[in-house]
């Protein structure tokens, strides 16, 4: 899935803040590799060496059109092939514990679909995507077409509506025009900026709609002929972007057991219990399939803002009658986790782990495949050190996702099996979902990664023969450029540290509260017209999305080189500084926005997420003397990587943000349209003017961070005095 906001805003926007800040002091490798003794970086450096050599662009794409040859949605039988051929792969590529998880989880898969219009005109939706004769994979007569997974089903013959971007917002139009959308057939566009298709389900069946439909307009997706398939890289007027509806921003994996594993003979709610379930019927179609309906669905003209990029008045409808059914094959069925093991040398209860899912909509070669793709290039170099006798230092654990188009299902479910260990000894959570599209760089990831992220970055080669670094900065550049962002490019700025929550990371961050961090290589007019359609196959990725396979390359290096580093530092490089100023701006961007600063022990918390960001530089200085005295030992290490792993379970309440229990991080969460949410219990009781649970959000908030800033001082503390030891 992995759909995030556009990047126009990024992290630590607030310009206050930003003018305040000291000058960027993301550690640099100029002092020593973060976290490594002086001569044991030496040695992480000749193993990285060596570990990066191992991707091949022959493999990847060999590897690509093995994944992408047939349609392998959750549930598939091509998906449990699929299964088999990684863990084969693996076992293959010499890791350890490969192991097939089966979890028994609510799927979705259609039977049929048919949406006529009656009246004024008889229109017969085609539903499906057209093929085309340069690339066979789009005439596969195993491909689905159209439909959205966990969509009721049924039947209704009901007049048509057009609800715009279907928010919130648009219904209160629709409502002051005197349209009633009871009992009516909604039909609303996938919307710029992003708005999550369970959102807009959720929101037409409060407000009584009998079904709804989701299509692209071409003023969202750029159509033009002469750049759309097959003269160019974008999707054509039949494209169908596919999606869930799953209410997963309540609650994420089987909606049948919110908080506990899908295994077998556990208990399950009944479907009519189940808050995450949607009980609308929907479907996606495409622009092509949507014209019909808008040029006769009558009523009243729309507002100028609804008016989009086809040649006709956009009206409001109420006037034409639609036919649509839909019959959706619904139920409880097996769906597979591949994990593989790498039990680290010395200290096993430490687990760093890597993740990607495997379902598709149709081929899927950007979502997922090219991240499958780059996993098992780093397994491949992974397997070659092992059998060389490098084993890392910390367990590596390597997952192979399924069904996390659904609900995030595959991950979720294990997240839940596993909870009580993970949040014990998880030290990051590394995913990759969309590999590669283009050639732009963006990661996501919690603060205290980001510093390590950009030091990677500069330890691997961007196709065009400069460091990642560079051609990463320069990208961020352009885009901010693009969107009119004045914020200078700078190493604390280059991570996106407000994170979209909307692939597999989310159980990791929001339900275990560990670190985590999503990478991928972006771009090459991927996104929306080609995402979740039947183009994103191999053809698209060898002729537009990365011809030369040199990204997906890239892709395994950088996952690679960050895994390994984390798995064998002496200290794991989890750096808090910008964490606290992070929370800083998040803070004041919050009180931009609401009446937060005079409802609220405002300067409280903001003076407590200062004394983080400076908890955290204290101790960042303190572990690297410790580090370069030489006087750390096995005990000293084995303490401040106890502290340091301890600081992000810190953020986490058992009880959650209120009414979504099962999110559980104090900083982060998402919003039900998917965009980021930080500070989410306070920020969502302000929204509302709910200032008693603001209070009661941000009294919690302080205790968490009072409880990392004591902690990074005495770590700060015990490193001194390491490092001072005779
Ligand atoms: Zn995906």
């Amino acid at each position: 899935m992995m759909r995030h906001r556009p990047r126009a805003a990024p992290a630590l926007i607030a310009p206050l803040l930003l003018a305040a800040a000291a000058p960027a002091s993301v550690a640099a490798p100029a002092t020593g590799l973060s976290g490594f003794t002086p001569e044991h970086a030496v040695a992480e450096l000749a193993l990285e060496t060596r570990l990066t050599a191992v991707p091949s662009a022959a493999e990847a794409r060999a590897v690509l059109r093995e994944l992408t040859a047939e349609p392998h949605p959750a549930g598939s039988a091509r998906n449990h092939e699929l299964a088999e051929y990684v863990a084969d792969t693996w076992r293959r590529q010499g890791l350890e514990n490969v192991v097939i998880r089966r979890y028994d989880v609510l799927n979705s898969l259609p039977r049929s679909i048919a949406l006529e219009m009656l009246s004024p005109v008889r229109y017969t939706a085609a539903l499906r995507e057209e093929g085309f004769d340069a690339d066979p994979d789009t005439r596969n007569p195993r491909v689905r077409g159209g439909w959205v997974s966990m969509s009721a089903s049924g039947e209704v013959t009901a007049p048509i509506v057009y609800a715009h971007g279907g928010n919130p917002e648009d219904y209160a139009v629709l409502a002051a025009s005197g349209i009633d959308v009871r009992g009516k057939v909604v039909l609303v566009r996938y919307s710029n900026p992003y708005s999550y298709r369970g959102y807009k389900a959720l929101t037409a069946e409060r407000h009584g709609a009998a079904a709804l439909l989701i299509y692209s307009d071409p003023a969202e997706d750029g159509y033009r002929p002469e750049t759309a398939l097959p003269n160019g890289p974008r999707g054509p007027a039949s494209h169908i972007q596919r999606g869930a509806i799953t209410y997963d921003f309540i609650t994420p994996g089987d909606p049948l057991t919110p908080g506990w594993p899908s295994l077998p003979g556990a208990r399950r709610l009944s479907p009519a219990e189940a808050t995450s379930l949607p009980k609308i019927m929907a479907t996606v179609i495409s622009w092509q399939d949507a014209r019909p309906l808008l040029e006769h669905m009558g009523g009243p003209p729309a507002p100028a803002a609804w008016q989009g990029g086809l040649p006709l008045t956009y009206r409001l409808g109420g006037e034409a009658v639609v036919h649509f059914r839909v019959d959706m094959d619904t139920r409880v069925q097996p769906i597979e986790v591949v994990e593989a093991r790498i039990t680290g040398a010395e200290v096993p209860d430490e687990w760093i782990v890597l993740g990607n899912h495997r379902d598709a909509w149709e081929f899927g070669a950007v979502d997922p495949s090219s991240g499958t793709t780059a996993l098992l290039g780093v397994s491949h170099a992974l397997g070659d050190l092992l059998r060389a006798g490098r084993r890392p230092r910390r367990t590596l654990i390597l997952c192979s996702w399924d069904a996390e188009e659904v609900a995030l299902t595959g991950s979720t479910e294990w997240g839940e099996e596993f909870a009580g260990e993970l949040r014990r000894k998880l030290v990051a959570y590394l995913n990759v979902d969309e590999g590669v599209s283009g050639p732009d760089f963006a990661v996501s990831a919690v603060p205290s990664l980001a510093p390590l992220l950009v030091d990677v970055s500069r330890s691997v080669e961007d196709p065009s023969g400069r460091p990642l670094y560079a051609a990463w900065r320069e990208s961020v550049r352009r885009k901010r450029a693009e969107a009119h962002v004045e914020l200078p490019v700078t190493d604390a700025n280059l991570v996106e540290t407000k994170i979209p929550g909307s692939s597999d990371d989310t159980v990791f961050l929001s339900f275990l509260v560990r670190p985590t961090m999503t990478a991928g290589f972006e771009g090459g007019d991927y996104y929306p017209s080609v995402y979740h359609s039947v183009y994103d196959d191999f053809y698209w990725m060898e002729h537009f999305g990365d011809p030369g396979f040199r990204y997906h390359v890239l892709m395994s290096q950088f996952w690679g080189v960050t895994a390994l580093r984390l798995a064998n530092a002496d200290v794991v490089p989890l750096d808090f500084e910008l964490y606290g100023r992070s929370i800083a701006g998040f803070l004041d961007e919050l009180s931009q926005r609401t009446a937060a600063a005079s409802q609220l022990p405002f300067a409280r918390l903001r003076r407590a997420a200062a004394d983080l960001e400076r908890a955290g530089a204290e101790a960042r200085g303190a572990i690297r003397a410790a580090l370069d005295s030489g006087r750390l030992g096995a005990d000293g290490e084995r303490r401040l990587n106890a502290a340091l792993l301890q600081v992000e379970g810190n953020w986490r309440d058992p009880a959650g943000i209120p009414h979504r229990p099962w999110y559980q991080h104090v900083i982060y969460a998402k919003r039900f349209n998917y965009d980021p949410l930080q500070l989410p219990g306070v920020t969502e009781a302000a929204e509302a003017g709910d200032w008693r649970t603001a209070r009661a959000q941000a009294a919690t908030l302080e205790a968490a961070l009072r409880r990392n800033v004591a902690l990074l001082r005495a770590l700060a503390a015990d490193a001194t005095r390491l490092a001072a030891a005779r």
